[in-house]
């Protein structure tokens, strides 16, 4: 029961995959499909060996996934987040799931929260005359493990 519960679920995932790859009029290709599914489904910042690491053995190298991920960034598809010195992470764009990113200063771990308000001052924006108008806030702090 579970099981088929899960494969219908991960069947709503590819089709929606496969329409936003389609409405960019990116060519479906395995190593494209798997690696916004792996953004897409979890909704948290990745970094290069993080995909690699969900990514079946020898289903790509890192070449190929940076060159996916670059084309996603241009359409809009994927946004970065520089989280770390020197490392980048990578987390798919959702215009209905806005969220932020807390990181340990020590142990670097990320954890992601929803909470948000900075509408307000969107708002304040959009009446000024912007568009398109977005934000982006980073915290840090050591989180309560490392605080032992
Ligand atoms: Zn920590
Ligand atoms: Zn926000």
């Amino acid at each position: 029961m579970v099981s088929s519960a899960y494969k219908k679920k991960d069947l709503e995932i590819e089709k929606k995959v496969i329409s936003l790859l389609m409405g960019k009029n990116l060519t479906i290709t395995t190593p494209r499909k798997m690696i916004l599914t792996i953004l897409y489904k979890e909704r948290s910042p990745f970094s290069v060996l993080d995909i690699l690491n969900k990514l079946p053995k020898n289903c790509c190298d890192q070449a190929t996934i940076y060159r996916c991920l670059n084309q996603f960034i241009e359409n809009h598809l994927v946004e970065t987040i520089h989280l770390q010195k020197d490392l980048v992470h990578f987390e798919f764009n959702a215009p209905d799931h806005h969220q932020h990113h807390i990181v340990c200063k020590i142990c670097n771990k990320i954890d992601s929260f929803q909470d948000c308000i900075l509408e307000k001052i969107e708002n304040n924006l959009i009446k000024k005359g912007y568009k398109e108008v977005r934000h982006k806030l980073e915290f840090f702090g050591i989180c309560e493990m490392c605080q032992e």
